[in-house]
């Protein structure tokens, strides 16, 4: 059966809920959510319900059901727990004509009540007219994650602009542009960070503008380790508005299969031996699509701020007047300690994380190592692999124990996760017996012995021993204290 859906305006209107259980105090105080007088029936009430009651909100007819309750009533919910209650109150109320929903039972309601989106004024109801509640609640919860908070304060300006819009925009065709621009440009964009005022103040700018200019802008968003579920809902968003997408090798197929279908994709990252694009490349293509009035994602791997050069490319839209906002993402650092049991930080053996790049030979000879070579400390080394044999004497020759543990993540996250732990004293040579290729992020530290026996996730850990797993006290006994700790002069 196919119901007819209908947005009930019961401000100021008797709504009667027979029940005084928690079912109908949820029933009761989404009633009162839409300004409607509502009376509890039912011999007694829930606490919540009595408050309700004490605060002058909500009437309570204490006693059995009768059906003079139903004079007056524009609807009737049956909550109660007694079935033949509930059909006899729904049987009265057919006789007067007013609409009647008995939770949970739609053979006998007159009207259902949907599953809903609340971005008030902006509402989504869903109704599987009775066949698959759970399947509505299913598309309720996706619908969930796309919808921004923002959107109930957008609609609210727009009700609020509406006859100006109307007036200064007499043609549909001239209208609608304006109203995509307002719903899905700088307008929106100022609500999505909370600025109400300046939001107000740009839509009268836009209002007064002689034309209505698509802007364009560029999202900057960090599309995590690989696994989509560690996309955040705004990076989702994001993806789902967007007209182009600029992201990197390192994103991975099931991040960008969540992008809307019919926008642009263009891979921008470096792979070794093709094209890539220079960073200047990718700063005249965010340029390009940005000017002609487009949406931009500029997508990135882990997060964009993490060795991403993110800084880099908002400077150079910021120079050029493009509006940008950041997203931020599950850096490799995070997602791989994640999948791999470590814990970076770690009372007992590790006060601070310390996140390095190292990927190539200038990179690591500006580095500080006698200060990463500080005991109780995590190092979480990016880009890695090639450097490692460095890295490891470096590290060596400052003073950081032999006896370090160390967790090597290739792939961290994935499902072809690979973990390779050991000491620092054989870290090079263990990366390079077990072919160990990018993408890889280093874990270096106390913490890593963790990885030996909080592993949870893809192959275990190849370690030195297999099948006896590192024991925490044999790395806190290393005389890692008895090396002296070189302090910065
Ligand atoms: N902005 C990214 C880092 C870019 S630098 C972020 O925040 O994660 C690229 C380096 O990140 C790689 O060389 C590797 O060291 C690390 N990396 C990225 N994804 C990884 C993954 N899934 N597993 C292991 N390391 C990863």
């Amino acid at each position: 059966m196919k119901l007819y859906p209908i947005f009930a305006d019961l401000a100021r209107r008797a709504v009667l809920v027979v029940g005084g259980g928690a079912v109908a105090e949820r029933k009761a105080t989404a009633l009162l959510a839409a300004g409607a007088q509502v009376t509890v029936g039912a011999p007694t009430v829930t606490p919540g319900l009595q408050r309700l009651v004490r605060q002058g909100r909500l009437a309570h007819r204490a006693g059995e059901f009768s059906p003079a309750w139903l004079d007056y009533a524009w609807l009737v919910i049956a909550a109660t727990d007694d079935h033949a209650l509930n059909a006899r109150v729904a049987e009265l109320a057919a006789l007067r004509r007013v609409f009647v929903n008995v939770v949970d039972d739609a053979g006998l309601s007159s009207f259902q009540v949907p599953a809903v989106i609340d971005r008030a004024p902006l509402v989504v109801a869903i109704s599987s007219g009775g066949a698959a509640p759970m399947l509505a609640r299913l598309v309720r919860e996706r619908l969930e994650t796309l919808l921004d908070h923002s959107l109930g304060p957008l609609a609210q300006l727009a009700a609020r602009l509406r006859k100006r819009i109307r007036r200064r925009h007499p043609d549909l065709a001239a209208r609608r542009r304006f109203y995509t621009q307002l719903f899905t440009g700088p307008v929106a964009a100022l609500l999505r960070k909370g600025q109400t005022a300046q939001a107000a103040a740009a839509a009268e700018q836009a209002l007064r503008a002689a034309v209505v200019e698509p802007a364009g802008s560029v999202v900057l968003v960090g599309a995590g380790p690989g696994d989509p579920g560690l996309l955040t809902l705004r990076g989702l968003r994001a993806l789902n508005e967007a007209d182009v997408i600029l992201h990197d090798r390192l994103v991975s197929a099931e991040v960008l299969e969540l992008a809307r279908r019919d926008a642009e994709r263009i891979e921008v990252g470096k792979q070794a031996g093709n094209h890539h694009a220079t960073q200047d490349e990718i700063h005249a293509l965010l340029l390009e699509h940005a000017q002609a009035g487009r949406r931009v994602v500029r997508l990135k791997g882990g997060d964009p701020f993490v060795f991403g050069r993110g800084g880099e490319e908002l400077e150079f839209l910021r120079d050029h007047g493009i509006p940008y906002e950041v997203v931020p993402g599950i850096t490799a650092a995070l997602a791989c300690a994640a999948h791999a049991g470590v814990p970076l930080t770690h009372r007992d053996h590790a006060q601070s994380v310390r996140f390095v790049t190292a990927h190539c030979r200038e990179s690591l000879d500006v580095l500080d190592w006698r200060a990463l070579a500080q005991e109780r400390q995590t190092l979480a080394v990016y880009m890695g692999v090639a450097g490692l044999a460095d890295l490891q004497r470096q590290l060596l020759a400052h003073g950081r124990a032999a006896t370090t543990p160390f967790a090597l993540v290739e792939n961290g996250s994935r499902t072809n996760q690979r973990v390779v732990t050991g000491t620092l004293a054989d870290l090079s040579e263990r990366a390079e017996a077990h072919a160990v290729h990018s993408p890889a992020l280093l874990i270096l530290g106390e913490v890593a012995v963790m990885a030996g026996r909080l592993a949870w996730f893809g192959a275990p850990p190849v370690g030195e021993a297999p099948g006896a797993p590192p024991r925490l006290r044999t790395v806190r006994a290393a005389p890692i204290t008895a090396q002296p700790v070189r302090r910065r002069a």
